[in-house]
């Protein structure tokens, strides 16, 4: 037996939460077994838990989008007992048990071996967000983005992708601004990285078809009215990379930034993305992010405590991370 936070549903459909005992038997198929020692709290964990999104698809479940910890078990050429591994995404927490219990059962190709630079808690402090960061920042040198092409914007900039992805560019010589709606996160954001900040409110109406030219790369969080204004002044050639909708889902733009521009719109999904590119955005971590700099930002709670946590994060009361310590 193991201790998880298990959720299952009640008859009127509510999600009900609690820290039970699971059955190792029950874990799902995998050939790698592994003791996890930490998980974090990230948004669709934080629906999971509350109930307050359709993130669940099997009951019961434990929640829990990403882990890391140490192999306990492992008939996968790749993974022997003891080696520490970091998990993000491939449905855990949504169709298969996931982080938030004390072990999980997991295709070993879907593991990818920890840095050595990263604590499992260090590895969960960056979380999917970081990993996302990572995966945009990434994409964008794909795509031809270099530091003397000109400055670098991150919408979403005092979020968990935002602040890494500010933390990456800026470690690789990237002249970075930062667009917030909380301006007076100015000194934190700076002390990420960034060179300038932006209030977001110039970004919240609709767009023009075409603006000024002003970015020569951008990772966008926030998607509707942000995007299109952020396609609208980009630069010849330039790549934008699309990670998330904390704005809304819409897209209110034109084809002139595409047609007109050659502007590149590059769409990151963590979730199911491919191994090798999976090692590559945690080799970018370990070289270029500092894990001190996100203690000041991050909150660690045992299992009993991620419940309240998860309803406090829907609220909207969570400033930066909440790493879960599983043990
Ligand atoms: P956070 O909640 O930590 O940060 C989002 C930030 O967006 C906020 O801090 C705020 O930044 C800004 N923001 C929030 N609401 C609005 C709004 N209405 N209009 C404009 N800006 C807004 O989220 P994360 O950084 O963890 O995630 C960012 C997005 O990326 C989310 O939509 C998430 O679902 C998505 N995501 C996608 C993944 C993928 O695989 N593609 C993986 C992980 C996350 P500020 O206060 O600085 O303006």
């Amino acid at each position: 037996m193991f201790t998880a936070i298990i959720l299952t549903r009640a008859e009127d459909k509510s999600t009900q939460a609690a820290v039970a005992e699971a059955d190792e038997t029950d874990l799902p198929e995998g050939d790698v077994t592994v003791a996890v020692s930490h998980s974090t709290l990230n948004y669709k964990d934080g629906l999971a838990i509350t109930g307050k999104g359709p993130v669940v698809r099997s009951w019961p479940m434990i929640p829990g989008i990403d882990f890391a910890g140490t192999v306990a078990d492992s008939s996968h050429a790749a993974f022997k007992p003891g080696d520490r591994v970091v998990l993000n995404g491939w449905g855990l927490g949504e169709t298969r048990w996931g982080g938030l219990g004390a072990k999980a059962r997991v295709p070993g190709d879907w593991l990818v071996p920890l840095p050595d630079a990263f604590s499992p808690a260090q590895a969960m402090a960056i979380g999917t967000a970081g990993y996302t960061a990572a995966l945009s920042v990434l994409e964008l040198e794909r795509q031809g983005a270099t530091p003397d092409k000109g400055p670098v914007l991150v919408t979403g900039a005092s979020g968990g992708v935002g602040g890494v992805a500010i933390a990456l560019l800026a470690s690789k010589g990237f002249e970075v601004v930062a667009l917030t709606g909380r301006t007076s996160e100015e000194a934190y954001l700076k002390g990420l990285g960034a060179s300038a900040i932006m209030d977001r409110a110039e970004y919240a109406g609709p767009a023009k078809p075409l603006g000024k030219e002003r970015w020569a790369a951008a990772i966008d969080t926030v998607g509707t009215h942000t995007l299109a204004n952020v396609l609208s002044q980009m630069k010849m050639y330039s790549p934008v990379a699309s990670c998330g909708l904390a704005g809304g889902m819409d897209l209110p733009s034109s084809v002139a930034p595409f047609i007109l521009r050659g502007v590149k719109l590059c769409g990151i999904d963590s979730v199911y993305m491919p191994k090798p590119e999976r090692v590559a955005a945690y080799a970018l971590l370990a070289a270029h992010l500092d894990p001190a700099r996100l203690e000041a930002m991050t909150e660690t709670v045992g299992l009993a405590d991620a419940i309240p946590a998860a309803e406090r994060l829907m609220a909207g009361q969570v400033r930066g991370r909440v790493v879960v310590d599983v043990t």
